[in-house]
């Protein structure tokens, strides 16, 4: 965890305590459901060595967001699922996941500096609307999906396109090309009582100034209520996990000095420098 990653230690401890009181209180009254990973008693746990938990700072809120899952949807905008060779009338939604700790937070009115990955010649930007949620379920239905959204964020679904067409053209899991360390920048939440829902509104991506994405966010294929739906018949979904809801058209490369500045209406800017 690079120290832009950490939220302030105050914060972490005490979300970190309130977890490990949470599981304590659940394994007391015996919640484990047989076949599912059942969290660990971390109270009573001694472990070797310590995993540090991933946060997204709030804004207006001295508490941090703990991180269980991202979940990010392929093919969300037509105009998107054309370019990567797919008909958009006819696809299903589909979802893969990027590993906790490949969240890059980047504070507002910043330039974070963001490691050119290993393995590539062509790094992808793609610009997407971030749902985090407070609640879960099985079978959620679309009409309740929204209950379950804490908070939005802008976030970047940076990918290692080269691997990832290579990957899928072998029919191989085209994971190398999506989950991988730093690929999940994201900047930091914003409530839904505070802001409201995000249904349309301008999401747009430049680099180096220049206009690369701009869309509507009334043009996703599944909207964020119809993604958690669908994305809970597949996975029981908890309070922690986040959905990256899918990226415009005009996805393209960056190289080292790139800077990538994004937007979402109504929230701040996001600003990352390929190093
Ligand atoms: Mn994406």
């Amino acid at each position: 965890m690079t120290p832009a990653q950490r939220p302030p230690l105050q914060a972490s401890r005490r979300t970190a305590l309130q977890s490990a009181a949470a599981m304590t209180v659940g394994a007391a009254v015996g919640t484990i459901t047989s076949g599912c990973a059942a969290p660990g008693d971390m109270a009573a746990a001694k472990t070797p060595f310590a995993v540090p938990g991933v946060f997204l700072p709030i804004v207006g809120s001295s508490l941090s967001f703990p991180v269980r899952r991202i979940y990010c949807i392929g093919r969300n905008y037509a105009a998107h699922a054309r370019e990567m060779g797919s008909d958009p009338t006819r696809e299903p939604p589909f979802f893969f996941q990027k590993p906790t700790d490949a969240i890059q937070n980047v504070a507002v009115g910043t330039v974070a500096d963001h490691p050119y990955p290993t393995l590539t010649k062509n790094y992808h930007y793609e610009v997407e609307l971030v749902a985090a949620l407070d609640q879960g379920g099985k079978d959620i239905p679309v009409e309740k999906a929204l209950d379950c959204v804490y908070a939005y964020a802008l976030g970047l679904d940076m990918t290692r396109r080269d691997l990832q067409r290579a990957m899928g053209e072998e029919k191989k899991p085209w994971e190398i090309g999506k989950s991988f360390d730093h690929s999940a920048p994201i900047g930091p939440l914003h409530r839904v009582r505070d802001i409201g829902h995000f249904t349309k509104g301008n999401i747009w991506l430049k680099v180096n100034g220049t206009v690369k994405q701009n869309s509507d966010l009334a043009n996703m294929i599944w909207s964020v209520a119809e993604q958690i739906s669908k994305l809970s018949q597949a996975n029981e979904l908890f309070p922690g996990d986040i959905i990256y809801s899918g990226t415009p058209e005009n996805v393209g490369p960056v190289v080292r000095g790139d800077v990538i500045e994004c937007h979402i209406d109504k929230l701040p800017r996001l600003s990352v420098k390929i190093v």
